[in-house]
């Protein structure tokens, strides 16, 4: 396929970097009624049901409980009653809070800016209003690690941010933009490990990528291509022209290049059967092997078919880029990759960038025709679902 790489960068400077701020539900997989918030850093404003309380200092401490469908707030020596809706919302620029749930108990974590907390009948919703960057700061930190180079964390950093906006309205009726878990993308809290992080997010702040009709577009990523990124079209129902093969010598040698498995040949071949392939009773054992020199859509034997991505969800593989070899009653399986395989290769991003590829280089590899713009610069029915405050 011809590669067009319309490439229009523009200029934006962390003078210019402005606060954003996106509404993230925290603690998403839990039900959470009671938690202990202690201020880290800065001051907070304390505001119940839109009234002013009070102020929560550095080292300062709250008590959040549920009780009969309203939060219930208490900090070291005060009892503030009851109410539907506290905010604590920062006083400085930076303002930094602890929470830990503690019915159920659960890790803490930090965070940056504000709080929110609302009561319904079950549960306390929890929902970090923080300013976008910070957000993916702590996204890009949890995806990708702490250990990379800046160029690496500039194209994460623009895929978070594209796959971010593109995603803004999906908890609307649940009262926030984004959840913290995978579903959304995974965020822990702040980013605290390596400060490149957020240099590399500030020094692309708003840059996002858009396809050629200047849609943002669905910005994909897994650990390890195993030396082929996937074609969207062999994973999903629909073909997607910016999400392509690649052949990635970069992803080669890296930590989740290859991974090996052992299954029984007789649970295989009932398997195969299960799934409709009848012709496996009749035809030699030695055929029912999977192979992949390239990767491929489907497993074929004769006439039927079993797509790869199935194969792999139903066995639990890392990939479902893999071959099959017999071993006495077993099989071993060989595979390549970690992941769905589509889009960025994390591990072969980052091999280029201490090859010395900038982000550009890295983006333009695994992506086809794709335009690397300012989210600023999109035609305005291109964000009709982004809810940020522009
Ligand atoms: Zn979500």
């Amino acid at each position: 396929m011809k590669r067009i790489l319309l490439i229009v960068l523009i200029s934006v400077g962390l003078l210019e970097a402005v606060a954003q701020p996106v509404q993230v539900g925290l603690y998403q997989d839990n039900l959470v009624k009671a938690a202990v918030v202690y201020c880290s850093a800065g001051s907070y404003q304390l505001v119940m049901d839109g009234n002013i309380v009070s102020r929560l200092e550095e080292g300062g401490i709250l008590y959040l409980t549920l009780e009969e469908s309203k939060l219930k707030v208490l900090d070291a020596d005060r009892d503030f009653g009851h109410c539907q809706q506290l905010e604590l919302r920062g006083l400085s620029l930076e303002s930094i809070f602890r929470i830990r749930p503690i019915q159920p108990e659960l890790e803490s974590r930090l965070y940056d800016d504000d709080l929110v907390v609302s009561a319904s009948d079950r549960f306390l919703t929890l929902v970090n209003r923080v300013d976008f960057d910070k957000y993916l700061a702590g996204v890009v930190e949890t995806e990708a690690g702490d250990n990379a180079e800046k160029e690496f964390y500039k194209a994460q950093s623009i895929l978070c941010r594209t796959y971010a906006m593109k995603q803004l309205d999906r908890h609307d009726s649940e009262g926030f933009s984004l959840c913290d878990g995978t579903h959304c993308q995974a965020y822990k809290g702040k980013s605290v490990s390596n400060p490149v992080i957020l240099e590399a997010i500030l020094e692309t702040t708003g840059m996002v990528v858009a396809d050629y009709n200047f849609k943002l577009i669905t910005a994909v990523y897994h650990s390890n291509s195993g030396g082929q990124t996937e074609r969207a079209s062999n994973a999903w129902l629909t073909d997607v022209d910016y999400l392509q093969s690649v052949v990635d010598p970069y992803s080669l040698h890296q930590t989740n290049a290859k991974w090996s498995d052992t299954i029984s040949f007789k649970e295989w071949k009932a398997y195969l059967i299960n799934n409709g392939m009848k012709s496996v009773s009749r035809i030699p054992d030695e055929i029912i092997y999977v192979e992949q020199m390239r990767r491929k859509k489907y497993f074929i034997l004769d006439k039927d078919s079993i797509r790869m991505t199935k194969i792999r969800e139903d066995w639990g593989f890392r990939s479902s880029f893999f071959d099959m070899f017999p071993e006495g009653d077993s099989i071993l399986i060989w595979g390549k990759g970690h992941g769905h395989g589509i889009g960025m290769s994390q591990q072969g991003a980052m091999k280029m960038a201490r090859d010395g590829y900038s982000y550009q280089d890295i983006l333009q590899f695994y992506f086809y025709e794709i335009r690397l713009m300012d989210y600023r610069d999109l035609p305005a029915s291109s964000l009709s679902q982004a809810k940020l405050e522009f």
